[in-house]
């Protein structure tokens, strides 16, 4: 048995989602929206289902989708991409996390990660043989500590993997914080991994900036989407990696040894919606932006202290305000259990000793009448 894996635990997503059925619970834990895709992309899967698109598809990705990823690098931030050499096609952004550490690291290598991080990163490192090195950030402001991140680069380190706009917190790195990151890829000459799944869901003005776009960045960043976020279609497990020629042919190898090809019908169908206009990449941000508002104001209204989200899907609200006692983990459970509303515990995004543990994630992308049930649920229970 392999025992990395065996010292993994089951994912917080599906320990919580399984409880929220149990309990007959509304579900904010996992980040899924209870509303469906666009009907055109919908439509666009079906008909290629229908048309016989059904066998192994090009490994690196259907064209239409190769070249709507690389259209999209161009129309959202001016960066030009080949089509044929600088993009892969991955079942999800989960794949192509693994798949681009695969890409860079050799055994003994080190990562820069930065934390609350995604559940994936530290058991993928590890399984590749490299070592994290994690740099916390802290709340309420989750400011980046720069010396401490300028600290874990090393002459071992290989690449830093981060995520912005970042579950759980919300945050939005800001150019001068992506400009200290760029020094420090650059000064260390590594990789940099940008999970950028939440690339379109930002607020109140934000706007995300992929690092590919930083001076000297081009080469060495390797920007990961998922169309399960732009297209409220997390199920269909649809991401791309966008990276330097130098860089494509490693990924694509990974991806060749992981899964090979991700399926065809649902790729024609990503291909269409990224090829949609201007309105629909500017309306998701809004109308996630109102979700999370009547969230936020009911939590708010509630007694708990809820901390900005600039971007993602998930508001944080600390659970001492309203007079809990126990960590996050009893109180996700307890909400669960009693109240009938399911949350995340943040500790769940920590790999390191001591996390902050009175923190709840609650995820906004949720119909309006939902997210008010809940309220009421919560303020019943209190
Ligand atoms: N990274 C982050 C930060 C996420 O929140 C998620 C979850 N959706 C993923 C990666 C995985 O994305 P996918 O479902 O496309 O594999
Ligand atoms: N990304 C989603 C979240 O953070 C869930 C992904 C998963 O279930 N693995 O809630």
């Amino acid at each position: 048995m392999n025992e990395l894996l065996s010292a993994t635990g089951t994912t917080i997503f599906t320990v919580m989602s399984a409880l929220a059925v149990q309990h007959g619970a509304i579900n904010l834990g996992q980040g899924f929206p209870d509303y469906d895709g666009p009907p055109d992309v919908l439509k666009a899967a079906a008909d290629a289902l229908m048309d016989g698109r059904n066998q192994y598809p090009p490994m690196t990705g259907v064209p239409e989708l190769r070249q709507a990823v690389a259209a999209a690098n161009k129309r959202f931030y001016g960066i030009e991409v080949d089509p044929n050499a600088e993009v892969v096609v991955t079942s999800g952004a989960t794949e192509a996390i693994t798949a681009s550490l695969m890409a860079v690291l050799n055994p003994g290598d080190e990562v820069v990660l930065i934390e609350p991080l995604y559940d994936t990163y530290v058991p993928t490192v590890k399984l590749l043989g490299a070592i994290p090195r994690i740099v916390r950030l802290s709340p309420p402001k989750w400011e980046l500590p720069r010396a401490e991140l300028a600290a874990a680069f090393g002459p071992k380190t290989k690449a830093i993997l981060f995520n912005t706009p970042m579950n759980p917190t919300g945050k939005v790195f800001t150019a001068a914080e992506l400009a200290f990151i760029a020094d420090l890829v650059t000064r260390h000459d590594c990789y940099a991994i940008c999970d950028e799944v939440y690339e379109h869901l930002t607020y109140d003005g934000w706007k995300h900036i992929p690092l590919m776009t930083l001076p000297g960045m081009r080469e060495r960043s390797l920007r990961i989407g998922s169309a399960g976020k732009t297209f409220n279609l997390t199920g269909w497990k649809v991401g791309y990696v966008t990276c330097d020629r130098a860089l494509q042919p490693n990924v694509a190898k990974a991806h060749q040894n992981l899964t090979f090809t991700t399926p065809p019908n649902l790729q024609r169908a990503v291909a269409v919606g990224l090829a949609k206009d201007d309105a629909y990449f500017a309306s998701l941000g809004a109308e996630l932006a109102a979700r999370r508002d009547i969230l936020a104001a009911g939590l708010t209204e509630l007694g708990f202290h809820v901390l900005p989200a600039m971007g993602s899907y998930f508001v944080t609200a600390d659970i001492r305000s309203i007079g809990f006692t126990g960590d996050d983990v009893a109180f996700c459970r307890t909400l669960t259990e009693e109240a009938k509303v399911t949350a995340i515990p943040v500790t769940a995004f920590y790999a390191g000793e001591n996390p902050p543990n009175h923190y709840a994630r609650f995820a906004f992308c949720k119909n309006e009448s939902v997210l008010r049930e809940a309220l009421a649920r919560i303020g019943a229970w209190m």
